[in-house]
């Protein structure tokens, strides 16, 4: 059994938060399950995307940081995000993005799997990749999108390294996924699939190049800023840390992020980690039927809730 339970979240750096907002809610048809700030910046927002319960391992956050540069792509930055949809749904999305303005490149096999990739209004590069594996993923009745096409959940993340092996060591040896070979320059790791999926059924894949050639990336809008995992509490929290400790990188304290509690590190290529409980959940501290729809604060910002809420921009319908 491996360390992780599959990916828990995905965390992008967006332009304007109302295009972000628009594109992830209406051409996507994802529910925004949360809506809030960054902790460290709150006059930023910090909005959560994901299935009809905000499920761990269905969840793309950002953080629209209008006025950064765009990002630099190189090693030790995620270079693409894969989320799953159903078999037999690239057709239905291929003609939606169009009918959106957004031109899709052509569709392509991956390790056996059609994947239709694309960029997000601000350059993030996506892709969909149809999957029959089980999904904890929950349809969305709100969404503008029928429930037999919806996003299932993230399927997978792929990133350029300058060397592969010490990556390759870390996920292999300290998060015990498997190596499923090599394809067009991508080594792909996830868990190991022998007698059925381990956890919850989320997304696990992570594919990694070797690129030597390449620059060291940089953060900007347009790119993802950490790859969050799924431990399934606390306890499977603190033994994993001290696992990334052992092997000589340096993770964060455990944080409470209220929703979850997280671990950072940067794992060997550079690119940031996060670990983080699949509970408390995002109806801790709101009602799972208004999920996303009122500005949620941490407690320090709530007596600043008038002034913050004045500093964020409208996000429009
Ligand atoms: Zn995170």
């Amino acid at each position: 059994m491996a360390r992780v339970h599959g990916l828990h979240h995905i965390t992008g750096i967006a332009g304007p938060a109302s295009e972000n907002h628009r594109f992830y809610t209406d051409t996507l048809g994802m529910r925004m399950v949360k809506r809030s700030v960054n902790q460290d910046d709150p006059k930023t927002y910090h909005l959560f995307y994901a299935d009809a319960n905000g499920s761990p391992g269905t969840d793309l956050t950002f953080f629209p940081w209008a006025e950064m540069a765009p990002a630099r792509s190189g090693h030790g930055v995620t270079s693409e995000t894969l989320l799953a949809v159903p078999t037999g749904s690239l057709g239905f999305w291929a003609d939606r993005l169009a009918a959106h303005g957004v031109v899709p490149d052509p569709i392509e096999t991956r390790f056996g799997e059609q994947v239709l990739p694309f960029a997000d209004p601000h350059g993030l590069r996506l892709a969909l990749a149809e999957t029959s594996d089980p999904r904890n993923g929950v349809p969305w009745d709100g969404s503008p999108v029928p429930a037999e096409h919806q996003i299932l959940g993230l399927h997978g993340a792929r990133f350029p390294v300058a060397r592969r092996g010490p990556t390759d060591a870390f996920l292999t040896g300290v998060f015990q996924l498997t190596d499923f070979g090599e394809e067009n320059g991508w080594r792909r790791y996830g868990l190991p699939r022998e007698g059925g999926l381990d956890g919850a059924a989320s997304g696990t894949w992570v594919d990694v190049a070797e690129r030597p050639d390449l620059p060291r990336g940089a953060w900007g809008t347009g790119t993802i800023h950490h790859i969050a995992w799924r431990v399934d509490d606390e306890a499977e929290e603190r033994d994993t840390r001290e696992a990334v400790e052992q092997v000589g990188l340096r993770p964060t304290p455990v944080i409470d992020r209220f929703w979850f509690r997280s671990v950072y590190f940067k794992e060997p290529g550079g690119v940031l980690f996060e670990l983080a409980t699949d509970g408390p959940g995002f109806g801790v501290d709101e009602a799972m039927e208004t999920l996303g729809e009122a500005l949620v604060l941490p407690p320090w910002l709530e007596p600043y809730r008038d002034e913050i809420e004045a500093g964020l921009p409208t996000l429009g319908g």
